[in-house]
């Protein structure tokens, strides 16, 4: 497990704000934190909030999280709003962003899919069809993919 600690305040690294509650644990996996396991990770579950009834909120430290570290977690918590801190002070703001592909994110729950050959790697690519009801399909085969199934394929 990630090595979690409790506190209110970071120096340095990188805020996830709006989680929705119970998926805290899903977006350490899906920032891969959960096998590079050298960074502190500070985990508040179930904290009442006007946006989103009740959420989870992640404190990293010491780690900038880029844009596209953050779109893979347009899946799970598309509210989420982000924040930089830097010496104690919010540097900067960022938003998750659903785009129209997942690209080598998850790979394809179909085991005959074109992308489980091994003799040319291709790159996974999940075409979101639908937004709301989420709707995402592999690009080469055309499987719906369940939020389950693309948690537990992360690569
Ligand atoms: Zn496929």
């Amino acid at each position: 497990m990630t090595e979690m600690r409790r506190v209110t305040a970071i120096r340095n690294g990188t805020v996830i704000d709006h989680i929705p509650s119970g998926y805290a644990l899903q977006v350490i996996k899906m920032l891969r934190m959960d096998v590079k396991r050298s960074t502190p990770v500070s985990l508040v579950m179930n904290v009442p909030s006007d946006k989103i009834g009740r959420k989870d909120v992640l404190k990293i430290e010491d780690r900038e999280l880029n844009q596209e570290e953050l779109d893979r977690l347009a899946l799970i918590a598309p509210e989420a709003s982000i924040a930089i801190i830097r010496n104690h002070v919010v540097s900067g703001k960022m938003k998750v962003e659903l785009s129209g592909e997942l690209y080598n994110i998850a790979s394809c729950s179909f085991s005959n899919c074109i992308t489980k050959a091994d003799r040319e790697p291709l790159p996974q690519r999940m075409k979101i069809v639908n937004e709301n009801p989420l709707e995402i399909r592999c690009y080469y085969c055309g499987k719906r993919q369940t939020l389950e199934e693309l948690i537990e394929n992360i690569i």
